[in-house]
């Protein structure tokens, strides 16, 4: 464990950290009996180590999650993960529309800086936040990867909605395994609760700049004070307002 683990696990931010470190355990039981189950009853799940074509979608999570990120990375992952939020910050002022953001990212913006390029593996996989523990596959990784729906062909579009309702697990449009993502709500009710109570206000945002912002002592002294504009000026300060991607409630 490193010194800035300890810090979310006994520090000032424990009282948020430590409710979304136990929904992680109590999802990774659940999911994992569930996973028993469906892979019993025939079902199929493609994720494993070393894939990682869905690395490059944007990702929403709990400042309460960030900080938990934040505090694993090293000086150089922080410094990548800083770059990366800028990056997605400057696609979304200049993005025309939620669709043009999302294609930009994936395909300009890029694979998250904590993504091993060498292995496939996500070199922070026990800081990694919700939404990177709750997405499952039961189709291959090709139709995660960005690009693929574009480039099919309508027959092949047609095929797959059919395959996809006929695939259990799935919500009948897309081919992710939706009861592995509704199996992770506590966690982001835990981390709202949390936030709420212990700040008296709630953030949620980008990833990548949730936990550039997490290590700023400055934005976070003003969000334990529960000082929502102090914060909004702390970030705006340091280039990392933007009104989609930082939300302070
Ligand atoms: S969601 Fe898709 S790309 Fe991501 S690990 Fe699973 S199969 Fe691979
Ligand atoms: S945190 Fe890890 S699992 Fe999540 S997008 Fe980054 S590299 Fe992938």
């Amino acid at each position: 464990m490193t010194s800035s683990a300890r810090l979310t696990t006994s520090g000032p931010h424990a009282a948020v950290t430590a409710p979304v470190r136990r929904g992680y355990e109590r999802y990774a039981r659940q999911a994992g009996q569930w996973l028993q189950g469906y892979q019993a009853r025939g079902g199929k799940v493609y994720c494993g180590a070393g894939c990682f074509a869905c690395c490059n979608m944007p990702i929403r999570v709990s400042l309460a999650e960030a900080l938990i990120t934040a505090d694993a990375l090293d000086p150089a992952k922080a410094r990548a993960v800083e770059n990366h939020a800028r990056a997605a910050l400057a696609n979304a002022r200049t993005a025309r529309n939620d669709e043009e953001y999302v294609r930009r990212h994936r395909d300009e913006v890029g694979f998250c800086p904590l993504l091993d390029r060498e292995t496939g593996a996500c070199s922070e996989y026990d800081a990694r936040p919700t939404r990177c523990r709750d997405t499952f596959s039961a189709f291959p990784a090709r139709y995660c990867a960005s690009g693929t729906w574009e480039q099919m062909s309508r027959r092949e579009q047609d095929a797959y909605r059919r395959e996809v309702a006929r695939t259990p697990g799935t919500d009948g449009e897309l081919h992710f395994i939706a009861p592995l993502e509704h199996l992770s709500e506590p966690v982001w009710v835990a981390a709202a609760k949390a936030m709420r109570s212990t700040w008296g206000m709630e953030v949620w945002g980008d990833f990548w700049v949730l936990t550039t912002l997490a290590r700023d002592t400055t934005f976070m002294a003003r969000v334990s004070a529960g000082d929502a504009r102090g914060a909004w000026r702390a970030a705006h300060s340091r280039g990392l307002a933007h009104r989609d991607l930082l939300e302070l409630s």
